[in-house]
């Protein structure tokens, strides 16, 4: 058992801190947001990640897990500090890093015997150099028994204590070889592939791993576009090329683009930290750019039945996270896809599982809807953003009778297009042929 501090209490943070509690250690939580501490002391999640409430609970109860703002009380006995806290888009695309530089300063002003920092947010390649700067500056004569490691964080949000749990591998990188065997100790029980790297490189596998899914999608969603052109279908391309084994299938999902809390905010950063140290990005900027136009197929496919006005044409949205069973909306494509259509002067009425709290702050000037029927009251079209399994099996009929026209995008690629067709509808996919025609000749 270890003494473990976890600063931050996020999506990364707290998953980190309950699951490292559930592998038998002492795990005080920390974040300097009040309002989430006390949430979460009287076990009222802040965040929606499936299975999280009954995994604090019990840990809670087994007294292994502790919620503070107090950093010298989560500090006291940790042999090990994680940084967990958020690391935003600046204002030119870097890293924001003043969280972690936060962290790092009180670290440093209440730490008295040795620890291991480590570093499990997603921060540029050099920052772990740059903490253990912060720490020796700050206690200056008063010398502090430490060392860093980055530790980056793979899990998904939505199945984020299962991906915890099951890695598929757990980078660590130091200078001390030591330190990082240290941490290696706390995962050993899962037995998981576990590379050990220098700092700089840890931090890079993070943002390359990143870059690699995002273009991957930016990849399979050109062809998509490509494919409405021509009348191929990419889900069929997709799965043609995933059976090669060189390529695999995962990924390979032609849709609205990637969003999240982590993709656009890491590629971001990772073509800055080229552009900063003189290295053209120019592949990562083509991902970027492919994905912006994305979201902006709705639009084109929207224009094309509707008409080129949109204003005053109510589009209903489903879904508003950025991906199915996750309460985040950050940088989902249903976000910019709203904006795009009140830019239009669309009327927009959603509904998401999930989502309608935070979507509430964000987006102020839609109609939030109980259901997927309320939705689809009246609408002119329906655009289907983010995947949820309980919008599969939607009684069409019914959304036939209440739509005011009967158009359908499904940005997922979820739906079966002939029996919608048949219904009525005008569907439309992604990259399913849809401009060349296709479907017309093989449905009927
Ligand atoms: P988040 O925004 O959900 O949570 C960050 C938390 O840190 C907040 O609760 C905030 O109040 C707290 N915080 C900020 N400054 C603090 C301080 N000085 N002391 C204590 N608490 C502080 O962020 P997240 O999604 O959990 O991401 C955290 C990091 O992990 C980021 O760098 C992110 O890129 C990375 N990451 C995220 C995911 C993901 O799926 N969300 C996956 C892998 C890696």
């Amino acid at each position: 058992m270890s003494d473990i501090c976890v600063i931050g209490t996020g999506y990364v943070g707290l998953v980190t801190g309950v699951c490292f509690a559930d592998l038998g250690n002492r795990v005080y939580c920390l974040d300097i947001n009040k309002e989430r501490i006390n949430k979460l002391q009287q076990n009222v999640m802040p965040i929606y990640e499936p299975g999280l409430d009954e995994i604090v609970e019990r840990n809670v109860k087994a007294g292994r897990l502790f919620f503070t703002t107090i950093y010298s009380e989560a500090l006291k006995n940790a042999e090990f500090a994680f940084i967990a806290v958020g690391t935003p888009s600046g204002v030119d695309g870097e890293a924001d890093l003043q969280y972690v530089r936060n962290a790092t300063e009180k670290i440093a002003e209440v730490v008295d015997h040795a620890v291991i920092v480590v570093n499990k947010s997603t921060v540029p390649v050099g920052t772990g150099d740059w903490v253990a700067e912060i720490i020796s500056k700050k206690r200056g004569e008063r010398k502090l028994d430490f060392s860093v490691v980055s530790n980056p964080e793979f899990l998904r949000e939505g199945s984020a204590i299962s991906d915890f749990m099951n890695p598929d591998r757990v980078v660590l990188g130091s200078l001390e070889k030591a330190a990082a065997e240290k941490v290696a100790t706390l995962y050993a029980s899962l037995r998981a592939p576990i590379l050990i790297t220098d700092l700089r490189t840890a931090e890079m596998i993070k943002y390359a791993s990143n870059a690699f899914l995002a273009t991957r999608i930016s990849f399979i969603n050109e062809i998509a576009n490509i494919c409405d052109e021509l009348g191929a279908d990419v889900r069929e391309v997709a799965d043609g090329m995933g059976l090669d084994k060189r390529i695999g299938r995962s990924f390979l999902d032609a849709g609205l683009g990637w969003g999240g809390s982590c993709f656009p905010k890491d590629v971001k950063a990772l073509a800055h930290m080229a552009v900063l140290h003189n290295t053209q990005p120019q592949l990562l900027q083509a991902v970027m750019d492919i994905n912006r136009n994305q979201r902006r197929r709705v639009v084109y496919h929207l224009r094309k039945v509707l008409g080129n006005s949109l204003s005053d044409k109510v589009i209903g949205i489903l879904g508003l996270s950025f991906k199915p069973n996750t309460d985040d909306m950050r940088e989902a494509p249903a976000v910019e896809i709203i904006h795009l259509l009140e830019n239009e002067g669309a009327k927009i009425q959603a509904y998401d599982p999930q989502a309608s709290e935070n979507a509430r702050k964000e987006l102020p000037g839609i109609i939030l809807c109980d259901d997927p029927y309320k939705m689809a009251e009246g609408a002119d079209a329906l655009v289907l953003a983010t995947e949820w399994n309980e919008f599969k099996q939607l009684d069409f009929e019914r959304i036939y009778r209440l739509m005011r026209t009967p158009v359908l995008v499904d940005g997922r690629n979820l739906w079966d297009s002939a029996r919608l067709r048949k219904m009525g509808f005008t569907y439309f996919g992604v990259g399913q042929g849809n401009h060349a025609g296709r479907a017309a000749n093989k449905e009927g």
